[in-house]
């Protein structure tokens, strides 16, 4: 059984990411997350699923959900209710309330490091981490993403320690 990261491509129409590029992308989370999980004494097993998704998921209430978005005009975040953290960059948002997480990736930011910034995004998303603190970080904790990095030993130890921990991911955003 493997660990679930499910990715959405909620860009409009016309605009969505390339098949070779989704692909591209998937095959970056899968090998990090699968390098993370390979750090924990995971019951989930030791390997990353990365699947692109149109409909809500079956998902476990430990696994990762990440959006993208054209750009923060079209945010899925913005009508999560009772919001009360946001932790928005120029490349993406992580939000959460009482009982849901959410993150999302701006297309328009740039398609180069769709990875990097998917992978930034979960940090904040599994760790609960604001700004301040998990950008203080290096490697992809940094809020600046414009370089084809891959996970700091830092990063992944960090994620080691949060990725199994249970983030319910707000599924109603596949309602906007
Ligand atoms: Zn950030």
């Amino acid at each position: 059984m493997p660990y679930n990261v499910y990715l959405a491509d909620r860009g409009l129409p016309g605009s969505q990411i390339p098949a070779d590029l989704r692909q591209a992308v998937a095959s970056d989370l899968r090998s990090w997350f699968t390098e993370i999980l390979q750090m924990t004494n995971s019951p989930v097993g030791n390997t990353a699923a990365v699947t692109w998704v149109d409909n809500r998921p079956q998902i476990q209430p430990y696994e990762l959900l990440i959006f993208f978005v054209q750009s923060q005009s079209y945010s899925v975040l913005q009508h999560m209710p009772r919001i009360n953290v946001r932790n928005r960059t120029r490349s993406g948002l992580t939000g959460w309330n009482g009982a849901f997480t959410c993150s999302e990736v701006y297309i328009d930011f740039g398609t180069r490091f769709l990875s990097q910034m998917a992978f930034h995004e979960a940090m904040h998303n599994k760790t609960h981490f604001d700004n301040q603190r998990l950008h203080s970080g290096d490697g992809l904790a940094r809020e600046s993403l414009q370089s084809p990095g891959a996970p700091s030993a830092n990063n992944k130890t960090l994620m080691s320690q949060h990725i199994l921990s249970n983030k319910p991911q707000w599924l109603d955003g596949f309602r906007y």
